[in-house]
């Protein structure tokens, strides 16, 4: 059952577009950035980002993006993050690239994205854009952005909709 909503669309629409003007004054511009999302809320959000800042800056960073989810074992628990695919046309180095994702918990995923994307090259800089940090963590990960901080039990569920895919945006914490 929904326990509470955290965010509603307006909200989130609003997040989005501080976390674009946040990406630019942090990175001086636009013009050295590129999103990479992890699918496929991540991706939807990165799209969303890339949005902002084109409206904003007037040009629109390239965007890549990573398929990793975690494995799961019969009982369904969550084993490890692995990678699926990988999508980055475009050359990464020397950029500030920005990964983007829905939620961080332990920061196994974002380890796994950074593995992947040094295999493309060299960039700048990697930044971590997540719509909600939900506590949690087993490494020594943090985001640069953050959409909202969302303390959590380990038995929770936040869910981060999005009308790409859930027909309406909104984010909510599930029980039970
Ligand atoms: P981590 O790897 O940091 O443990 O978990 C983050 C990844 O798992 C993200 O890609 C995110 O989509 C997913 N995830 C972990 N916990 C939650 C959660 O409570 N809600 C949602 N929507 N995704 C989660
Ligand atoms: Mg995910």
């Amino acid at each position: 059952r929904c326990k509470a909503t955290i965010m509603d669309g307006a909200t989130m629409a609003r997040v989005e577009v501080r976390i674009a003007h946040e990406v630019i004054e942090r990175n001086e511009g636009s013009s050295t950035i590129a999103l990479v999302g992890i699918i496929r809320r991540g991706e939807t959000l990165a799209r969303r980002l890339a949005d902002d800042i084109e409206r904003i800056e007037g040009a629109r960073p390239p965007i890549g993006s990573l398929d990793i989810s975690f494995y799961r074992d019969d009982v369904q628990r969550a084993i490890a993050p692995v990678l699926h695919a990988t999508n980055i046309p475009f050359d990464i180095d020397k950029r500030d690239i920005i990964l983007v994702d829905d939620v961080l918990f332990t920061g196994r995923t974002v380890r796994s994205a950074l593995n992947a994307l040094m295999d493309y090259g060299r960039p700048q800089s990697v930044q971590l854009a997540v719509m909600v940090d939900r506590g949690h963590r087993e490494l020594p990960i943090r985001a640069d952005y953050v959409g909202k901080n969302v303390p959590s039990s380990h038995e929770e569920d936040v869910r981060v909709l999005v009308r790409e895919l859930d027909g309406r945006d909104a984010v909510e914490i599930w029980t039970g």
